[in-house]
């Protein structure tokens, strides 16, 4: 049996609603049937829990989705520089991204950006975790420390080795000339899984930006403004569950190894991670949070399409 055969399970073990795996790649496939986009492979990941027998492992692609045009004389370059990096669930119990760039509204929001900029899309990094509802991938699940973005081996010289996906992820990502690109991250923060931790308001958003200057950018105040109009209110003050300060919705992220720095690194800026607390794995419901993500998106086009 081929160790790279395409099988995306119907199935999902959540119980939030989440669509299963071929129905989000169904969506994402809108940008290439009615968009005119290019799908791109980046690697397999394995689907099945790592102790299965090697004839029962199952392996999912992860992909990319960009309008920019792949040099013919390059393979390893697109033409075009890009100006918007759209990445979310790195984390695979953070469905909110995947699912939002599934939804109708989005995909047609994003053919029309695709009208005016050039966008690469990697709308779900981790099929793995968001399969198992797990934060990692197949290789640190267990532990729950590796990360599919851990990129600290590739930023500076440490034990930690990058996982197998950021590896794959950095590598079709430095195809891109980033240098002149804005990038999302969408990412969720279930912080009931530490139990007995508490947020002051246990209902809330907050951003990270990579770069300390970043605090001001249009794009940002673009991201927090868009917070603040929802009923969900912006974390304005306060400390995340890992203790990192919360000023005006924001924290600087800094040097935390993660795929966000490294495309800090490659020149995106700013580079902007988004969060929604989840006091449980349903609540606030998806559906919501999707609406949320939805509304920065918009945003964040129009506030492109202004600078
Ligand atoms: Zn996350």
């Amino acid at each position: 049996m081929s160790r790279e055969r395409e099988f995306l399970p119907a199935c999902t073990l959540a119980e939030d609603r989440r669509l299963s795996i071929d129905r989000l790649y169904a969506s994402y496939e809108k940008l290439v049937t009615q968009g005119g986009w290019g799908r791109y492979l980046v690697c397999w990941q394995e689907i099945s829990m790592p102790d299965v027998p090697l004839e029962e492992k199952l392996y999912v692609p992860i992909y990319v989705y960009t309008n920019a045009t792949p040099n013919p004389d390059n393979p390893n370059r697109f033409i075009e520089p890009i100006d918007g990096v759209l990445i979310s669930t790195v984390h695979g119990r953070e469905p909110a991204g995947a699912n939002t760039f599934a939804d109708d509204d989005c995909t047609n929001q994003l053919i029309a950006a695709g009208e005016d900029f050039k966008i690469a899309l990697l709308p779900c990094c981790n099929p793995f975790g968001y399969f198992w509802n797990l934060r990692c991938g197949t290789q640190g699940w267990q532990d729950k420390t590796l990360s599919v973005g851990e990129c600290e081996a590739l930023l500076r010289p440490c034990e930690t080795p990058a996982s197998f996906e950021a590896k794959h992820l950095t590598q079709f990502l430095s195809k891109f000339d980033l240098s002149q690109a804005v990038g999302i991250d969408l990412h969720e923060d279930p912080f009931w899984e530490d139990v007995g931790r508490q947020y002051e308001d246990s209902h809330g958003t907050y951003i990270y930006v990579v770069r300390p200057e970043n605090r001001e950018s249009p794009l940002t105040l673009t991201v927090l403004n868009t917070l603040r109009a929802n009923h969900v209110p912006l974390l304005e003050y306060g400390k995340t569950r890992f203790e990192e300060p919360i000023i005006n919705g924001i924290v600087v992220g800094g040097n935390d190894g993660s795929l966000d720095e490294w495309l800090a690194m490659k020149g995106v800026t700013p580079m902007i991670t988004v969060e929604c607390l989840l006091r449980t794995p349903n609540d606030p419901p998806l559906s919501e949070r999707v609406g949320i993500y939805t509304r920065v998106l918009e945003e964040v086009f129009d506030q492109m399409k202004t600078s």
